[in-house]
């Protein structure tokens, strides 16, 4: 028989369907001058201090690998700043610096999941946390959050059975920008705690917060992951880099599994990182409160028009398409397509197709475009 390398491809592989995001930029790559309402990326690129320190880095000869874990030099600033937030016991906590947070909910789920072992979310969720459990043979679960997106303790508490040992909360949200109040957060830990679950607290929008940024980490030392990001607060996805902090049990065996996988985070991009964490702080508000300007501007443009659950954070909005189901979000997705709007259909996030995310990390002239047409498709349906 002639060699044919599909039939190599592991079940694992085949269980994951490829990102229904990619499929849109896909699509885009055809649009001349798209209005673009995908991208989960802020539109802002790297300060500029950072960027010298990276070159500056390079040229320094900070070029090899790290210790597995990270430099001290940044791991320390970070972890102190943690206990500090946290409140947890400095002689259970670790830290370990990650190639971005995708890593973090990588080698989480690998350090933890055994076959048949139950993962739950809420629906809507970022992709990650649908797709990573069943590439460890565990099962992910997601809690419906419609229509309000809101945590619902009955909802949760109903879907935990014996085999459910993680829990994935994410404030403010992707895709859907809400953010958990104190109320929901101290019913979610108060589960987490009469079923033994651990819990994997995703903040990598922490910093695109309207409001306080409220954290469950505070209520569970000992039983969390706090997972942080640099990507979306300073505009630097492209260079990897997040951490987690959470019991030393844990965060051993993913420091153990990162040497055999992505072996340290970039060195120039952890010493850059130096920067926010030393004397000159890097202060990001003034992008934060352009963002939150975004968020006013396009919930009043679409208000009338859609259902909108008001978002408190991240840089995204979940409108519900209109016409009471006439057409799926999926249908309608390719109708904004064809009025050179890209947006993402519900279905990518979630269960239903009934929804699409808006991201409005774009210029407040592509932002008002955006709105006329989504106006206007809105009248056709
Ligand atoms: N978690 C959430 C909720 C996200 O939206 C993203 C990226 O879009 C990530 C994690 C991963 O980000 P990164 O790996 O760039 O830190």
């Amino acid at each position: 028989m002639p060699f044919n390398a599909e039939t190599l491809i592991a079940q694992r592989a085949l269980a994951v369907d490829a990102s229904g995001i990619r499929k849109v930029f896909d699509l885009a790559a055809n649009l001349k001058d798209p209005v673009n309402f995908s991208i989960g990326q802020p539109d802002f690129d790297v300060p500029e201090r950072l960027k010298e320190k990276a070159i500056e880095a390079i040229h320094a000869g900070k070029n090899r690998y790290t210790p597995t874990q990270g430099i001290a030099e940044l791991i320390d600033p970070l972890l102190k700043k943690t206990l500090a937030d946290t409140a947890w016991p400095a002689e259970d906590t670790c830290l370990l610096i990650l190639s971005g947070t995708s890593a973090g909910l990588v080698l989480a789920m690998m350090a933890t999941l055994n076959p048949g072992d139950e993962v739950l979310f809420l629906d809507p969720y970022f992709v990650m946390y649908h797709h990573l459990p069943k590439l460890c043979g565990a099962v992910p679960v997601a809690v419906d959050t419609y229509p309000d997106f809101r945590l619902h303790p009955e909802r949760l508490e109903a879907a935990i059975t014996p085999r459910t040992k993680l829990l994935i909360l994410c404030s403010p949200n992707n895709p859907t920008g809400i953010t958990l109040t104190q109320a929901e957060l101290d019913a979610a830990a108060a589960i987490a705690k009469k079923h033994n679950l651990l819990v994997i607290s995703d903040e990598i929008y922490d910093a695109f917060c309207y409001q306080p940024h409220l954290s469950i980490a505070k209520s569970l030392p000992g039983q969390c992951l706090m997972l942080k990001g640099y990507s979306k607060t300073y505009g630097m996805t492209g260079w990897r880099l997040g951490y987690v902090a959470g019991p030393k049990a844990i965060i051993d065996q993913m420091t153990k599994l990162q040497q055999y996988t992505f072996v340290c985070d970039p060195s120039m991009v952890q010493y850059a990182a130096l920067e926010t964490v030393l004397t000159h702080h890097i202060d990001m508000t003034p992008f934060v409160r352009a963002y939150q300007k975004k968020r006013d501007l396009v919930v009043n443009g679409l208000k009338d028009s859609f259902e909108i659950n008001a978002p408190g954070g991240a840089f995204y909005i979940f409108p519900k398409v209109p016409g009471n189901g006439k057409i799926t979000a999926t249908t309608f997705a390719q109708q904004a397509i064809a009025n050179n709007l890209l947006i993402i259909p519900g279905n990518v996030f979630s269960s239903r197709d009934t929804h699409f995310r808006i991201s409005y990390a774009t210029t407040d002239d592509k932002l008002a475009q955006g709105i006329d047409i989504l106006r206007k498709l809105a009248r056709e349906i």
